[in-house]
């Protein structure tokens, strides 16, 4: 019996649930599907080739390989408490060997309940992964993460075009 809860969890995490090699996690709520999920990622993913500023959104086939192995978690709730204690409406925490030196794809990115994934933070978050919570130049990497994001055709802009 234990050897076929092996099989069976190995199966599960060898087959992603987007082309880009994203995994769908409903263990807390299904209000998110993988076509959603799926249907984000396209967006995301052509959206952030007009991205200014940022060439780890623009370069051609850059973005979808920083959603490689990416856990996306929809919450029950339109905001949840993170582990840091703060209430939020979606969190990105970057692959847990990622350093500004050493660049991994995938992390993980948790998002509070929304009437679709359009309003949801799942694209802010995409984002956040991508950058690996690093804004971009000039902004220094001690900086808030979300620096810049307002520039004309940032990281903003992306969202509202995808939200609309
Ligand atoms: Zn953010």
């Amino acid at each position: 019996m234990k050897r076929l809860i092996l099989f069976l969890s190995l199966a599960s995490c060898s087959h992603p649930d987007t082309i880009c090699g994203q995994y769908l996690d409903t263990s807390q709520s299904d209000w998110l599907t993988v076509a959603d999920l799926q249907q984000a990622e396209t967006e995301f993913i052509g959206a952030a080739l007009l991205v200014a500023g940022d060439t780890r959104l623009s370069a051609p086939h850059n973005a979808c390989k920083w959603l490689q192995n990416l856990r996306v978690l929809p919450m029950a709730t339109p905001t949840f408490r993170d582990q840091w204690g703060r209430q939020v409406a979606g969190i990105a925490i970057p692959a847990k060997d990622w350093s500004l030196t050493q660049h991994s794809p995938g992390g993980f990115v948790q998002i509070g309940l929304a009437p679709s994934w359009k309003s949801s933070a799942l694209v802010h978050e995409f984002i956040h992964i991508v950058q690996g919570g690093i804004p971009p130049p000039p902004c220094a990497s001690t900086d808030d993460s979300h620096c810049g994001w307002h520039r004309p055709g940032g990281e903003y802009a992306l969202v509202d075009a995808i939200s609309r």
